[in-house]
């Protein structure tokens, strides 16, 4: 828990989100500004700042992470057609929230290479 972190605040609902997963230890809501008819973000409950911070004891938690987004994936029927899983790491990677997040992003096609 990181008391100035505004996923943190999401993930205590200290600040409102449009949630669609609500699991013992992920929380998947919609992005603020969608970059795509569906833009969800997947994150751990716990603080972990970026993927560099994953240990190796978090890795049941990365599984509990990919289970979040393929029921997501599913429910909200982007499964079959296909979407895109983005992590942003660090200044390079464009990453502003220091909070890990994995991006869901469907409903459209996606273009290669990224920005
Ligand atoms: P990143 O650049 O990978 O760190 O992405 C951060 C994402 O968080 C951006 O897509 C923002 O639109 C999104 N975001 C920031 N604050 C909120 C919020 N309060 N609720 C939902 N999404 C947010």
């Amino acid at each position: 828990m990181n008391n100035e972190c505004v996923f943190c605040k999401i993930a205590d609902r200290r600040i409102p989100s449009d949630i669609v997963y609500d699991g013992e230890k992920v929380l998947v809501f919609r992005d603020l500004k969608p970059q795509a008819p569906i833009h969800f973000l997947a994150i751990p409950k716990k603080h972990i700042s970026s993927l560099n911070d994953i240990g190796k004891s978090d890795m049941p938690l990365m599984a509990d992470m990919m289970e979040a987004v393929k029921d997501v994936a599913e429910r909200y029927k982007i499964g079959a057609d296909g979407y895109r899983v983005v992590v942003n790491c660090n200044e390079n990677g464009g990453q502003e929230v220091f909070h890990l997040h994995f991006h869901i992003l469907g409903g459209r096609r996606m273009t290669w290479p990224p920005g």
